[in-house]
């Protein structure tokens, strides 16, 4: 019997005044039905964001430690599940069991982190120049933040959101993403039995445009944090402006890793394959784009090629090396994009099919001969789907890299300390790693991209994730 989950307002879990739902199923099982949710609309999130506001001075003026101290158990609380988060993420989500304990684990530490963190929140002291002013900075909470978010990480982004909201006094309403929200009922859940007062968090499903839409416009909402595609952020941005909210955007990737001809190709080839092809390519930073230089184009060609064809399927509760696309329309695109890089001539050098098996499985595919024009090298794919570009010099693989509209990650792979310079100079992403793949991220240093992946004013994580809820007042005390 599939589980029957509910909104979260004002600490109470209610149905949608809809009275309608919509169910999740599994994407390695697709018959299988995990849950079903209130299909909301306008007027379930207009509720949830007074809801919000009613709580939020009350919450802005408890004492930081306090947060701390709620957000620190609500970590410890979801330690205590983390098996069976694991099992609810796999389930809703498709990754394999050692991709999703990986993601519950981040979400657990960052509870940890910024509950740790909520006790230095508050301004610093400094000297003034008048021998009897007191000079000093005080941060204060926003009010109501909204937050947006994907179905790709569908725990650890609504923490990073919801963790430094809540540390810096915030009052949060979340809308998750459809095909998966069951992490963020169950993160509800925990920091409502960790303490969290009525009216603090609220969380409401249902369609984007509507929900999400009321959200992102409305006057009692202060800031807007979103992760998504670039399509709706572009939307939310227009929305949450109008009335001058503050915005964070998150939006989508084309990440190249350039393969200089220093480099040692088995190792780029490892490095290229994880970014590639871990999470079913399903990450905004999966290196969808190799630029390789021509002398060891070949080489490197048939190692990644290699690394692709030794991936196995499977239910992610089995722990497979992949699992499958997270819905059909997913797989389906994926299959479309194998199909025009085909029409613009590059070459298939492995994969590119859907499974004969139930589930929305799909082969992991590797195109040569990319030309950095074509579609292929131009979108994001969001699938297990690396375009190999050659170039016959450093300077045209810092060019291709930086020749596409995003530039949220980007690597390389070299044995050259010069050309590991130059990269981190000259190339246009907001994360960038030498001899490492463009995925995986550090909790406690700042996340953002460039041009089409972000609103480059505000980083997401560590500190930066803090000044993004939270407005600062000098004072000058005489
Ligand atoms: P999406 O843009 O379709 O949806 C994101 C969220 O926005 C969902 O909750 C959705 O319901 C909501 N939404 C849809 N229409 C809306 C509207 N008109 N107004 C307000 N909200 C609306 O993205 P997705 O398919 O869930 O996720 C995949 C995308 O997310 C990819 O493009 C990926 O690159 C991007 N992503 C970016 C990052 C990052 O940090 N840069 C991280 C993960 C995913």
């Amino acid at each position: 019997m599939a589980d029957q989950r509910l909104n979260y307002v004002n600490g109470e879990w209610t149905e949608s005044r809809t009275g309608e739902t919509f169910e999740t199923t599994d994407p390695a099982s697709p018959e299988e039905v995990i849950a079903t949710y209130p299909q909301s609309d306008a007027e379930d999130a207009e509720q949830a964001i007074e809801a919000a506001r009613d709580a939020s001075d009350d919450w802005g003026s408890t004492p930081g430690p306090e947060r701390g101290r709620i957000l620190a158990k609500t970590g410890s609380i979801l330690d205590e599940r983390k098996d069976e988060l694991t099992e609810l993420l796999v389930r809703e989500e498709g990754k394999t069991r050692s991709e999703a304990g990986g993601e519950v684990q981040r979400a657990i530490d960052i509870f940890h982190y910024y509950g740790s963190k909520a006790s230095d929140i508050g301004g610093t002291v400094k000297s003034s120049s008048a021998r009897d002013t007191n000079l000093y900075t005080k941060t204060e909470p926003l009010g109501v933040a909204g937050l947006i978010t994907p179905w790709n990480y569908p725990i650890a982004i609504p923490a990073w959101k919801i963790a430094p909201a809540l540390a810096a006094g915030n009052a949060v309403v979340i809308k998750p993403a459809s095909l998966a929200p069951g992490v963020v009922h169950e993160m509800a859940d925990a920091l409502e039995e960790a303490g969290l007062p009525a009216g603090v968090l609220n969380v409401v499903t249902g369609p984007g445009s509507e929900v999400g839409g009321t959200i992102a416009s409305h006057e009692a909402v202060d800031a807007i944090s979103f992760t998504g595609s670039t399509a709706v952020g572009n939307t939310v941005y227009d929305a949450a402006t109008e009335d001058g909210k503050r915005v964070q955007l998150e939006m989508g990737g084309k990440n190249p890793t350039v393969v200089s001809d220093s480099a040692n190709v088995e190792e780029a080839a490892d490095i290229v394959a994880n970014g590639a092809f871990g999470v079913t390519g399903q990450a905004c930073t999966a290196a969808s784009r190799a630029i390789v230089h021509e002398d060891v184009y070949d080489e490197f060609v048939d190692a990644v090629v290699d690394r692709a064809d030794a991936i196995d399927h499977g239910h992610g509760l089995d722990d497979p090396g992949m699992g499958p696309h997270v819905s059909e329309s997913e797989l389906e695109s994926t299959l479309e994009y194998v199909d025009i890089a085909q029409e613009e001539g590059a070459t298939l050098e492995c994969g590119g099919s859907a499974l004969d098996r139930e589930g929305y499985f799909v082969e992991p595919a590797v195109f040569s001969d990319v030309d950095s024009e074509m579609r292929i090298a131009q979108e994001e794919v969001f699938g297990p789907v690396l375009a190999i570009i050659p170039v016959s010099s450093y300077d045209e693989a810092i060019h291709v890299a930086n020749d596409v509209d995003y530039g949220l990650s980007a690597s390389v792979v070299t044995d050259d300390h010069t050309e590991a310079n130059r990269f981190v100079e000259e190339v246009d992403a907001g994360v960038v790693k030498i001899n490492e793949k463009t995925t995986g991220l550090e909790l406690h240093v700042p996340f953002g991209g460039m041009k089409a992946s972000s609103s480059e004013t505000y980083r997401e994580q560590g500190d930066a994730g803090l000044d993004f809820y939270s407005i600062t007042k000098t004072v000058y005390d005489n």
